[in-house]
């Protein structure tokens, strides 16, 4: 079907929008040198894995979950980070990853002996204490006071021969510039730590598929380092892989007037984009305006009860009618894997758009699975 025939709500992968992000990135990895893996939980709609695979070396999790899923759906290598792992998951998460990271020196010793005897290369975050995010202090592992990694004030060379690799995530939607930045830190730092290992995981936060985003910068500090400390490279983005790659098709059922229009659609900020209220962001709306800058502005609301549940203000060149269908963009990554019933509002249903335009149903949703998760 076409896409304005996709029930609603719904969210549609664009396959070839996709595909185009993945050879951006499978030149990185080519022209680099190093292995590109993607953050799962940014985007784990594992119908796609095979498309994904193909350009990529593997999957990386934030625990035990992920991680099965990336070695049941794509392949490759398998890589997990989580602040701690309990003793009940480890030997499952042992079982199905390549590679660990730890995010502090009690977890490495505490589970090392059983990692050396499963065969997994083994890594510890650290934390260069530089933060380049400027506002984002939600999502700055930087930032004073964070859980994240292992500062150089509690990092010894017996601490580093244990493991085989060093780990450091302090990127969100950033730039080259930003991670050479980080890097000039990393290295003055712990240079002499990275001469010790034989690898090194840049994480995630890269948003190497935006337009403008400086590849040549990236390809060239990766080369440096690989080549001044002779390790290997890993970068683990989750953004940029579905980046601009997917919609959210929405109704509007009604439109209520109390001193705004307000339109009710059938898609939820708090459900099924959260980060629109967590991060917070307004979603690009297709055919949508800022508000007042044409002649008709509505506030964009959902069926839910939560009054703060509103998307944003935007304005139409063309007054809106209930039944109108409308697109936010954008919503492939951090959308459907954070989605939730809230108020018994369903599920968005999932749909790739191939190539040609054709919509394909992967996985409708419906009652059961609200009830399913409760008892
Ligand atoms: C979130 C995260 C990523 C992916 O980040 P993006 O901003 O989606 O690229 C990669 N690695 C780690 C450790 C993360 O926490």
């Amino acid at each position: 079907m076409k896409l304005h025939q996709v029930p609603t709500p719904a969210y549609i992968i664009d396959e070839a929008r996709l595909e185009k992000n993945l050879k951006i990135l499978a030149k990185v990895q080519e022209e680099a040198g190093c292995k590109v893996l993607l953050a799962q939980k940014a985007y784990s709609l594992y119908a796609t894995y095979p498309l994904i695979s193909q350009y990529l070396s593997g999957t990386t999790a934030s625990g035990l979950y992920e991680a099965r899923l990336g070695r049941e759906e794509f392949g490759g290598e398998v890589h997990v980070f989580a602040p701690a792992f309990k003793d009940s998951d480890i030997d499952q998460v042992l079982e199905v990853s390549d590679h660990i990271v730890f995010n502090s020196e009690r977890q490495l010793r505490q589970h090392l002996e059983k990692c050396r005897a499963a065969g997994i290369s083994v890594g510890l975050r650290i934390n260069p204490e530089h933060s380049t995010q400027g506002d984002h202090a939600l999502y700055d592992p930087c930032a004073p006071g964070s859980r994240f990694g292992v500062t150089l004030d509690k990092v010894s060379p017996e601490l580093v021969s244990l493991v085989d690799g060093l780990h450091f995530h302090t990127l969100c939607e950033q730039d080259a510039d930003d991670l050479a930045a980080t890097l000039k830190v990393v290295e003055d730092k712990f240079g002499g730590y990275l001469h010790q290992v034989k690898w090194l995981n840049m994480g995630g936060g890269h948003h190497v598929t935006r337009e403008g985003y400086q590849l040549d910068l990236l390809i060239s500090e990766i080369k440096r380092i690989k080549e001044t400390y002779n390790l290997e490279v890993y970068i683990e983005p989750g953004e940029a892989i579905a980046l601009n790659a997917g919609y959210l098709a929405t109704e509007v059922l009604d439109i209520v007037e109390n001193g705004i229009e307000t339109l009710i659609l059938d898609a939820s900020a708090t459900c099924h984009m959260p980060d629109v209220l967590e991060m917070p962001y307004r979603p690009t709306l297709r055919d949508g305006f800022e508000a007042g800058e044409k002649a008709h502005t509505y506030r964009l609301s959902s069926n839910t009860c939560l009054t703060g549940d509103v998307i944003g203000d935007y304005s139409f060149e063309n007054p809106v009618e209930i039944g109108d269908r409308l697109y936010f963009e954008d919503m492939a990554i951090y959308s459907f894997v954070k989605n939730n019933t809230f108020n018994g509002i369903g599920l968005p249903s999932l749909y790739l758009m191939k190539e040609d335009g054709d919509c394909q149903l992967i996985k409708a949703f419906g009652y059961e699975d609200f009830k399913g998760r409760l008892s």
